[in-house]
C-alpha cells in the first residue's frame, strides 16, 4: 500500500528468477576431459619406465661394479649426465646414478670394455662387464609428457579455481559455453508467436507495432530522415509476458529473432561475456533486419556501484552491450530489445538516448486482460459448458500472465487425473486453489476483510492528494496488489520540474499519511495494520531529508548536515552535527510527520462520504483511471483548518 514516492521500492523485493541447475554439463565435460588426458598420460609414462621406482646409487659405486668382471651390472645407459643402470637378470633399468665432477665418464674410470667387439668375443665380453650405450638424442617423447603432466594439473586447477569464483559470484550459474554466443534463433521457419497470442496488454502492443512497422518497412522511415529506434525495453513484473512479447514482435515482423538471457553472460569466464555479445551482434547484423532480445537485462547490466564493486567480467560485458549499440549504423535493421523486471536496478548508462531509450511498460494484467488471458490459455482444451472464466478472471488480482497459464494447466492435469473428459468448473475451481494459495504459492490474493482495508487506504491517499493544493493530481488507483504491496495510488505530475517547494513537500507527507489515517478513522485505532509501513518508511525519509538536506527545519532553518565527503563531522558525535543538534533533528523530524498525520486527519474528516464512495469504487472496480476518478473527486473539499498552513 504505496503512494507514487515508493513505487519504486515494490519492485527492490523481487529477486531475479534464478535457475539453479547446480553444475553445468559444460564444466563437466571440461574437468572430465582433462582428467582423462592426465591419466592418459600418466599411464603411457608409466609404460615406459616401468612401474619400478629406481634407485639412486653414486657414480663411484656404479663405476666400482662396472670395472669388476663379475660385477652385476649388464647394460649402463647414458644420456647426458644421467645413467640408467640395467642389472643382469633384469630387461628394465632399476637404478639410476648421475655424473659428477668434471672430464668425461671415460676419464673418470667408465670403461665400454666390449666396445669394437663382434661375435664370440663379443658375447663373453657381455657376460663380464656391462654394454655401456650413449644416448645422444634426447627423449623428447618423455619430455613431452613431462611438460603435460607438469603443466595440465596447473591448467585444471586454474579452471576449477575461476569455476568456483564464477560459482560463488553468480549463484545462477547454468550454462557455460565459450566465445561463440549460444544465443537461440527463432527463424521465420520456427513456430511463431503473434501479438494474437499475447492477451491484453493494449498499450504495450500498440507501443510495439511500430517496432513492427520499421523493421517491415525501415525505408518508409529513412526517407523521412526519422531516427530508428535502437533499444526496446520492456520492463514489467515477472510472467507478465515480456518474453512472450518480444517474441510476438519478431513473429509479427517475420525477422530472425536472436535471444539470449542475461544471466546466462553473468557467469562466463573472464572475457567470454564480451565475445559472447560481440558474436551476438555480428550473427544478427549478419542476418539484418533482425532483433536481437537480452532477455534479464539485469542479471549483466546491473548498477556499476550497486553491489559493492559489480564484478569485472559483468561491466565488460556491460561495456560490450553499449559499445556494440553505440556502433550502429542508422540503418543496420537490427533492434536490441531487453526485457527486465528491475528496472531500478539497470545502469543508467543503458537508458541513455541512442541505447535503451523506448521504454515499453508490460502491467499486471487487469480483470477484462485476465480474462483475455484465460481464454488464450483454455483455447483448445475441451471444457464443460459450466467454466466460469470471468468468475476466475475475478479472483485472480494480482496474478500475472505466467500464473494465469499456469491455473490453465493445473485444471487440465486435474481434470486429467479425475478421468474426466473435459475441464469441468470444479477442475479450474480446485487449480486456482491449488496455484494461488496453495501452500507453495504465495501469490498476493487477498481475502474481503483485506481488499477492504486496502480500498479504504488507497483511497485515504487519493483524496488527500487530491485536495491538497500542492500536491500532483491523482492519475491511478488500484487495489490489485503489486510486489510487496497491496494497493497502489499514483500522483503524476503535470509537467516537468527540477525543485520542490517546502509546501509541496508538506502535503507529499500528508497524503502518504492518507493511507494509514483512513484506515484509522473506519476501522477504528485497533486495526492499524502493517500495511502502511512503507508510507511511513517514505515518511521518515523525506522528512529527514526535508530537515538535514534542505534546511527546511524550522528551529534549523537554512542549516544543513550533509554527510559523506564534503560533512563535517563533530568529534564528539561522529556525526555532522552535535549532540543537541541531533536533539533538536529528531524534534524537528517528527513535528513534520505529526503535522502531515493532522492535515491527513482533517482532510479525510471533513470528506468521509467521498472517502466511502470511492473505497466503494474501489472494490468493485479494482483500478480507477484519471477520468474515472474525476466525477468521484469533485465534491471532496478542502477544509479552512488545512489551509492555514499554506
Ligand atoms: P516474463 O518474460 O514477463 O517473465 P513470459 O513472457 O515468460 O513472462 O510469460 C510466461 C508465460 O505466461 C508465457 O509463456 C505465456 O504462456 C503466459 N503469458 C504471460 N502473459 C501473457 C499474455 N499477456 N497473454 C497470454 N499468455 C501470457
Ligand atoms: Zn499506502
Ligand atoms: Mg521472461
Amino acid at each position: 500500500m504505496v503512494d507514487q514516492m515508493s513505487n519504486k521500492m515494490s519492485n527492490k523485493t523481487k529477486g531475479r528468477p534464478n535457475n539453479q541447475n547446480g553444475y553445468s554439463n559444460t564444466i563437466r565435460s571440461i574437468v572430465f576431459t582433462i582428467v582423462l588426458i592426465c591419466f592418459a598420460a600418466f599411464l603411457i609414462t608409466n609404460m615406459n619406465y616401468g612401474t619400478v621406482q629406481k634407485t639412486e646409487v653414486p657414480i663411484s659405486e656404479v663405476i666400482q661394479r662396472a670395472n669388476n668382471p663379475d660385477g652385476d651390472i649388464a647394460k649402463i645407459t647414458v644420456m647426458g649426465d644421467t645413467l640408467d643402470i640395467t642389472v643382469k637378470g633384469k630387461d628394465q633399468p632399476t637404478e639410476t646414478s648421475r655424473k659428477d665432477g668434471s672430464g668425461t665418464l671415460y676419464d673418470q674410470g667408465l670403461v665400454n670394455y666390449c666396445e669394437d667387439l663382434t661375435g664370440d668375443e663379443l658375447a663373453s665380453c657381455q657376460k663380464q662387464y656391462p654394454t655401456i650405450e650413449y644416448k645422444e638424442d634426447v627423449d623428447v617423447w618423455g619430455i613431452v609428457l613431462n611438460v603435460a603432466l607438469t603443466v595440465l594439473p596447473v591448467i585444471a586447477l586454474v579452471i576449477f579455481f575461476s569455476w568456483m569464483m564464477k560459482q560463488a559470484n553468480a549463484a545462477n550459474a547454468n550454462s557455460l559455453s565459450f566465445g561463440k554466443s549460444r544465443a537461440k534463433l527463432y527463424g521465420p521457419d520456427k513456430k511463431k508467436v503473434t501479438f494474437k497470442d499475447v492477451a491484453g496488454n493494449e498499450s504495450a502492443k500498440q507501443d510495439l507495432t511500430e517496432i513492427v512497422d520499421f523493421l517491415k518497412s525501415p525505408k518508409k522511415y529513412e526517407k523521412l530522415g526519422a531516427k530508428i529506434p535502437r533499444g526496446v525495453l520492456l520492463a514489467g513484473d515477472p510472467g507478465t509476458g515480456k518474453t512472450l512479447m518480444a517474441r510476438a514482435v519478431a513473429g509479427e515482423a517475420n525477422v530472425p529473432f536472436f535471444s539470449i538471457s542475461g544471466s546466462e553472460f553473468a557467469e562466463m569466464f573472464v572475457g567470454v561475456g564480451a565475445s559472447r555479445v560481440r558474436d551476438l551482434f555480428s550473427r544478427a547484423k549478419k542476418n539484418a533486419p533482425s532483433i536481437i532480445f537480452i532477455d534479464e537485462i539485469d542479471a549483466v547490466a546491473h548498477k556499476r556501484d550497486a553491489r559493492g564493486g559489480a564484478g569485472r567480467e559483468d561491466e565488460q560485458t556491460l561495456n560490450q552491450i553499449l559499445v556494440e549499440m553505440d556502433g550502429f549504423d542508422n540503418d543496420s535493421g537490427v533492434i536490441v530489445m531487453a526485457a527486465t523486471n528491475r528496472v531500478d536496478m539497470l545502469d543508467k548508462a543503458l537508458l541513455r538516448p541512442g541505447r535503451f531509450d523506448r521504454h515499453v511498460n508490460v502491467a499486471l494484467p487487469e480483470r477484462k486482460d485476465r480474462l483475455e488471458i484465460l481464454k488464450v490459455h483454455f483455447k483448445g482444451k475441451p471444457v464443460e459448458a459450466d467454466v466460469d472464466l470471468e468468475s476466475l478472471a475475478k479472483k485472480t488480482a494480482g496474478s500475472s500472465g505466467a500464473d494465469l497459464a499456469n491455473i490453465a494447466n493445473e485444471a487440465a492435469i486435474t481434470a486429467a487425473r479425475e478421468g474426466h473428459k473435459a475441464i469441468s468448473n470444479k477442475d479450474v475451481v480446485e487449480a486456482f486453489e491449488r496455484v494461488a494459495i496453495g501452500p507453495e504459492r504465495k501469490s498476493k490474493v487477498m481475502n474481503d476483510k483485506e481488499r477492504k482495508i486496502t480500498a479504504y487506504h488507497e483511497a485515504g491517499h487519493a483524496i488527500v492528494g487530491h485536495v491538497l493544493p500542492d500536491s500532483d493530481p491523482v492519475h491511478k488507483v488500484t487495489i490489485i496488489p503489486r510486489g510487496s504491496t497491496g494497493g497502489v495510488t499514483w500522483f503524476l505530475p503535470p509537467e516537468d520540474r527540477s525543485y520542490k517547494s517546502i509546501y509541496e513537500l508538506k502535503d507529499i507527507l500528508a497524503r502518504a499519511m492518507g493511507g494509514r489515517v483512513a484506515e484509522k478513522l473506519v476501522f477504528g485505532k485497533d486495526a492499524v495494520t502493517t500495511g502502511a509501513s512503507s508510507d511511513l518508511k517514505n515518511v521518515a525519509s523525506l522528512a529527514k531529508s526535508m530537515i538535514v538536506e534542505e534546511g527546511m527545519g524550522d528551529g534549523l532553518r537554512n542549516l544543513v548536515f550533509p554527510e559523506g565527503d564534503t560533512g563535517y563531522y563533530t568529534i564528539t558525535t561522529g556525526k555532522p552535527y552535535s549532540e543537541k543538534t541531533a536533539e533538536q533533528i529528531d524534534t524537528e523530524i517528527r513535528k513534520l510527520s505529526d503535522e502531515a498525520a493532522k492535515r491527513a486527519e482533517e482532510v479525510l474528516k471533513a470528506n468521509k462520504d467521498v472517502l466511502d464512495k470511492l473505497a466503494e469504487e474501489l472494490l468493485a472496480h479494482e483500478t480507477l483511471e484519471e477520468t474515472e476518478l474525476e466525477p468521484l473527486l469533485k465534491s471532496a473539499k478542502l477544509p479552512d483548518s488545512v489551509k492555514l498552513y499554506k
